[in-house]
């Protein structure tokens, strides 16, 4: 796997810094002990389980219930993340295909070859691209979109294999990706992308913006729940170690890209929180995430509406904030709360009982759901006053 990590590595440019952290971090993954190591030594009870409703279609991801550009009239209108088909911008059709992408465009001859003329391989993924998107968006605009994305997916993809590999079997298949930005797909109406277990593939939706926003997050529950011995069973460990992966153990390029057109006006603000990142010139992930999990108790916004990490879509209300649970915090607090519980714990405690269940949490730190969500808010704090961050 080694090996695998460090060819892709050579395809792209990270920038200054980000190569030789990626093999610190590489070279540190290979060098912990494999999972057998638990924590918990207490055997795991064994429970029956009925098919699994929940590996069917392992949804989940939804773009942050607001953007950066959203914040700053949080105060005052409550916003839904859900874009219409209607509101996405059609371009005018350009007729040339792109001369040069990261990896080569193919002519897909598989049977869905009418609607996805085109594929792409890269080592770690084969995507599926939608003819109805290409026309939709326009070949030039549908392409350059697509080439921002490769230019980093592969860093992306390896950095999240590396974090995760004492917990992965040793080969990690390409994944599938197809892009829906057209809305066929029925759970593209509340998330920004999903990943089906059964069919062992990721979609995207929305636009390029949306999938480099939720990408890595889809391609870890591939990982935790496709390609380990352990797969994860349930929604508390399956959100929480997919946001704390992708938004607080990698630098997650794709993610930082989608966040790249902000303005003047925006940029000063970030900076003024203290959640910019000045060396790459891009927003700081776990910074942001301090942040945002906090701000999702802000009374600025009760009344908002958000997708839950149970998928349902709600309204923050002062209740919501006296009684947190798993069915009604923001995906930002469980991945804040999964970073305070690898700090407490170790990451082998958290991602080594990532097959455990939420009703296991006393058993595995001592305290339920409720008890460990005000441990955290108290760690959140902490951690975002010594990093300078304000809560405007
Ligand atoms: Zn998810």
């Amino acid at each position: 796997m080694e090996n695998q990590i460090k060819q892709s590595l050579e395809r792209i440019q990270l920038p200054p810094g980000a190569e030789a952290r990626l093999q610190e971090r590489i070279d540190a993954a290979l060098d912990r002990p494999m999972r057998e190591k638990r924590v918990i030594l207490k055997p795991k009870k064994k429970l029956w389980r009925p098919a699994l409703a929940f590996a069917a279609v392992l949804a989940l991801f939804l773009l942050g219930f607001y953007s950066l550009k959203q914040l700053r009239g949080a105060e005052t209108a409550p916003i839904d993340p859900v874009k219409q088909p209607d509101e996405i911008v059609l371009q005018e059709p350009e007729d040339e295909l792109p001369k040069s992408l990261s990896y080569p465009l193919e002519l897909n001859k598989g049977e869905n070859a009418a609607r996805y003329p085109f594929l792409v391989h890269t080592p770690s993924a084969t995507w599926y691209l939608s003819a109805e998107d290409i026309a939709a968006q326009g070949k030039g605009a549908f392409f350059r979109g697509l080439e921002q994305l490769l230019q980093v997916q592969e860093a992306d993809f390896a950095e999240a294999r590396a974090v995760l590999a004492p917990y992965l079997q040793e080969e990690i298949p390409p994944i599938d990706i197809y892009t829906d930005f057209c809305g066929h797909a029925e759970e593209s109406a509340t998330f920004g992308a999903y990943y089906n277990a059964n069919r062992r593939e990721i979609r995207v939706f929305q636009n390029w913006d949306t999938a480099a926003y939720a990408l890595l997050h889809e391609y870890v529950h591939y990982l935790s729940f496709s390609c380990t011995e352990h797969p994860i069973k349930e929604g508390f460990f399956a959100e929480g170690v997919a946001e704390y992966v992708s938004c607080f153990a990698c630098e997650n390029w794709m993610k930082r890209a989608a966040f790249s057109s902000v303005s003047a006006e925006e940029l000063d603000f970030a900076r003024r929180m203290g959640i910019w990142d000045g060396e790459t010139n891009s927003v700081d992930l776990a910074r942001w995430y301090l942040y945002m999990a906090e701000k999702s108790r802000d009374p600025s916004i009760l009344g908002v509406k958000y997708t839950a990490v149970s998928g349902a879509l709600i309204t923050r209300t002062e209740k919501i904030n006296e009684n947190p649970s798993f069915g009604n915090v923001s995906y930002y607090e469980l991945g804040a709360m999964f970073a305070y519980l690898v700090d407490s714990y170790g990451e082998d405690a958290v991602l080594g009982n990532w097959d455990r269940e939420l009703t296991d949490l006393p058993e595995l730190y001592g305290k339920d759901f409720s008890g460990l969500y005000w441990d955290w808010l108290d760690w959140n704090r902490d951690q975002r006053e010594s990093l300078g961050i304000v809560i405007d």
